[in-house]
Order: C-alpha cells, then structure tokens, then sequence
C-alpha cells in the first residue's frame, strides 16, 4: 500500500493530505495542536485562517479567482469548503472562519485514508514520501533543523493581522450599510469621515506606540521587512497622509445617506460570519499596542464604543529559498520524494498556499504510488506558480501572490483592454488545467 507523510494541518497541508488519500495514498497527517499553537493559532480545527476571512476576488479578470477556479474545477477540498460556508462579501469569497474550518476538519478526520497524529515534528526521518506544509509560523525546532540540517535557507518577512469587532457594539447613527457603486448587495458597513475626522485621526495613528519587538531579532521597528500586501495600517499612514485615502480608506462610490454626500474617508468593516455577528476592519492590519488599536480605532466615527473581539497582530512569517532548490511540483531537487507546500515555499497568501498544496499533494500521490511526476501546464496558475518559485524572480527571493505577470504570455492580441486580456488567459488556463486533469486520470 503507498503511503505518505503530511505534517502541518493548515490550508496547504490538509489539501495535499486530502489529494493524495483521494488518488488511493494511506496518509498520515502530523499537526502539533492542540498540543502547541503558533503565535497566531488559536483554534484546535484545522486549515485555521489566521487573519482576513477574505479569501479575495471571485472574478475570471482576476488572478486568485482563476487559481480558485482551477482548484474548484480540480476537486479543491479548500475550495469545497469556502464555498459552502461562504459569507455576503460583494465580488470577493469570504467565509466564516469557524465553519469553513469546521468543513475542513470533518473532511479530514472521517477520510477512511487520513490518519491523524497530533505531535510536534522538530526533524524529518526521511522513510517514504513526505510533504512539509508548517507554514509561515513553522516551530522553532522544525524551522532550525529546515535551516541548518537541510541547509534550505531560511528568510523572513512580517505579517500583520486586522481587528475584530463586535457588530453590536457598531454605532449605526453614524455607519451606514453600502457597497461601492451599489454594486450587489449593501455587504460593508461604512463608517464615513469629515476632513476634520481624518485629520485627528490620521495624526493619532501615525504617533501611536507598537507593540514591543519581542522575538523579531531585535531588528529595529524601521528595519521591519512587511509584505506590501498585508502592511501595518500604521506603516502605510506613515508614507503620506493620503496614502490611506487612496488605499483602504478611499471613499470613491460611497454615499453617506446622512448627508447625501461622498464622506473625506470611509472606514469598511467586512461581515466576520454569515449572522453578521462579527466584523473586520477591511485593511486595518496592525502592530499597534493593543491598549492603542483600542485607543486610536475607537476615533473612527461609528465606532466610539466598539467592543474589540480580538486585537490586531503581527508575526514572522518565514520561507525557503527555494529558486534552484525546489522543482515546479515543491520536490526538493536534491532528494527525491521530500516536498514543500504552502507559504513557507514563498508563495503568498490563503489560496496561493492551498494551491500549493494542491500540486504538491497530487505530485506526491504520484511519487508514493510510483508514478512519473506531471508538471502541471505553466499556463495555469496553479502551474505558474510552482515555476516561478522553482525558478525566482529577478534579484531576491521574494513571496509572490497569484498574478498575471508569471504566466506565459498570449500568442496573439486581444482587444478590450486588461480585463479582456485577463479573461483570455483564463479561458487558456482552464483549458490547459482540463486536458491536464484527464491525462490525470
Ligand atoms: C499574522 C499573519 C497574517 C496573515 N494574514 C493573511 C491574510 O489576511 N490573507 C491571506 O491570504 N494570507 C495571510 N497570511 C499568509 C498565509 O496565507 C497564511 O499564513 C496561511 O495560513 C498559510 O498557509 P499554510 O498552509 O502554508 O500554513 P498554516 O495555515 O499556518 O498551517 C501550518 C500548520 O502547521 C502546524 N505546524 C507548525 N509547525 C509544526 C511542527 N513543527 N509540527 C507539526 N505541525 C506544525 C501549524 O500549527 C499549522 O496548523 C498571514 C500570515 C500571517 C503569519
């Protein structure tokens, strides 16, 4: 009987493990809680989301909704449970973080060929077929032997984690209930702000405290090395003081039914869960004190007694250096039969690491049942981004989220503009993505 080892129960490592007991793999899936949590778990279930519910745009012009489209068209059991557990979000795929991790681990635990060990993995041992899924909090024991004993490299940026507040705490005498441009349904709360508003409350952000270092290597808080997408709030205020008018807090398509009016600065909070019980402060991603975040994000009008369900954090996120070490399917090229997956391969973001998941686990199905490894077609996304982080980009390694610019280019012009464009690559992913998937077979 074939078998092999996942270790890590997260969005790529319950993918892989759900992949390969799917082609007839006994797997034996390794994951450390609830013995041990990473600084930013906080739940026994698995494929935990550690900060945004958001798993980003549904749309074929759009990268992550073509890789979500592959993986659904692929039999994604991260896909399958976003969407049935999926939350109003207008154009983007939000969920309730509770049941879509609820979804998953029922998958996984009742899989006649998934057996799970709840323990923490310090070193591999190398007796068959292994995907290492640890993620970007990956232990400190695990993520030294990766370094030193495996000589993989290890870098590091930050991530940043956004505030949760309780609906009922919201002042909707002052929010309003919109999307932009009216588009869909009314999804987002809207907590609008005068110039004078933004003023105060811009100039308290960027003077507010952080929270202290801890285990960032001491480095000083401006060395910070953060991921452009998932940048502190406070750190994008710092750049310009309408930077944020121009990102998270741009009121462009928002009427304030109070005044009739576009507002200086809208604040949107996202629902959290279907009931609409919870929400986030759409980018509002932070390293602030909590005793601060409480401080400052309570200036932001309709939110003047907001009850903070949990604060916003950040934490180190690491990955390999994987250009030259890792082949398109995450084997690493010099011994056979060991993979990586997940975030700590330098992709980046939900999906982008479930994705990776995906490939790795199909890939290391094939190893373990002794079959040739299939790359899958560049042209996909899911494909393109094993190439790119097989290859790198130019200069340093840095973690990619799924975008247009790794696939091979179009063959031929297409009139309409970027969107169009967009859409005819999806149209050749997809049908690459379904030859592929019958050669599979
Ligand atoms: C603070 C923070 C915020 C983020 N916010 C977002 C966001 O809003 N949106 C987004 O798209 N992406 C975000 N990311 C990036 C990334 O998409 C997520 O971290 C994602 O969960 C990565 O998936 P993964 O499967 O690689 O790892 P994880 O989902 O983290 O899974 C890894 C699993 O391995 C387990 N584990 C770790 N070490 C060991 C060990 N030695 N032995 C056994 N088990 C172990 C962990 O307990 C965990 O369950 C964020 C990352 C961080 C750190």
């Amino acid at each position: 009987m074939a078998k092999l080892t996942v270790i890590g129960a997260g969005l790529a490592g319950c993918e892989a493990a759900f992949q390969a007991a799917e082609r007839g793999v006994e797997v034996t899936l390794i994951e450390m809680k609830p013995k041990r949590y990473t600084p930013a778990h906080h739940s026994p279930a698995f494929a935990e989301l550690v900060c945004s519910n958001s798993l980003r745009s549904d749309s074929l012009a759009n990268a992550v909704g073509l890789l979500k489209e592959e993986m659904r068209r692929s039999g994604s059991l991260i896909l399958a449970a976003a969407d049935a557990t999926r939350v109003p979000a207008g154009s983007a795929l939000a969920v309730d973080r509770v049941k879509f991790s609820d979804f998953i681990t029922q998958k996984i635990r009742n899989h006649p060929r998934i057996h799970v060990e709840e323990r923490e993995v310090t070193e591999l041992s190398f007796d068959g077929v292994t995907v290492v899924a640890t993620g970007p909090l990956t232990s400190d024991a695990l993520a030294a032997y990766i370094r030193n004993d495996l000589g993989l490299g290890n870098l590091h940026f930050f991530d940043a984690a956004a505030p949760i507040v309780d609906a009922a705490s919201i002042n909707y005498d002052v929010a309003f209930f919109a999307s932009r441009y009216g588009k869909g349904d009314a999804d987002y709360v809207n907590c609008p702000m005068t110039k004078e508003e933004y003023d105060a409350f811009y100039t308290a952000l960027i003077t507010a405290e952080e929270a202290e270092l801890k285990d960032f290597d001491k480095q000083s808080q401006a060395d910070l090395k953060v991921f452009e997408g998932c940048m502190p709030v406070e750190v994008m205020a710092r750049r310009g003081y309408d930077t944020l008018r121009y990102g998270p807090l741009k009121p462009v398509g928002l009427t304030d039914p109070r005044t009739g009016k576009e507002p200086y600065a809208v604040v949107q909070l996202r629902k959290e869960n279907r009931e609409g019980s919870m929400f986030n402060l759409v980018g509002f991603q932070t390293h602030l004190k909590f005793s601060e975040q409480k401080r400052v994000f309570s200036m932001i009008p309709g939110l003047e007694n907001a009850e903070f369900l949990r604060f916003g954090v950040m934490h180190r996120n690491t990955y390999i250096n994987s250009p030259g070490v890792l082949s398109a399917a995450y084997e690493v090229k010099a011994r056979t039969g060991l993979f990586f997956a997940g975030q700590m391969t330098g992709v980046e973001g939900y999906v982008e690491s479930a994705g990776s998941g995906f490939v790795a686990g199909v890939s290391a199905a094939r190893r373990a049942l002794g079959q040739e490894v299939i790359p899958f077609p560049d042209v996909t996304m899911l494909g393109a981004m094993g190439a790119y982080v097989s290859r790198g980009g130019v200069g340093e390694f840095v973690p990619m989220n799924a975008n247009f610019g790794i696939v091979p280019p179009l063959d031929h012009r297409v009139k309409g503009g970027k969107s169009a464009k967009n859409e005819a690559l999806s149209a050749r992913a997809l049908e690459a993505l379904e030859a592929f998937l019958r050669e599979e077979d």
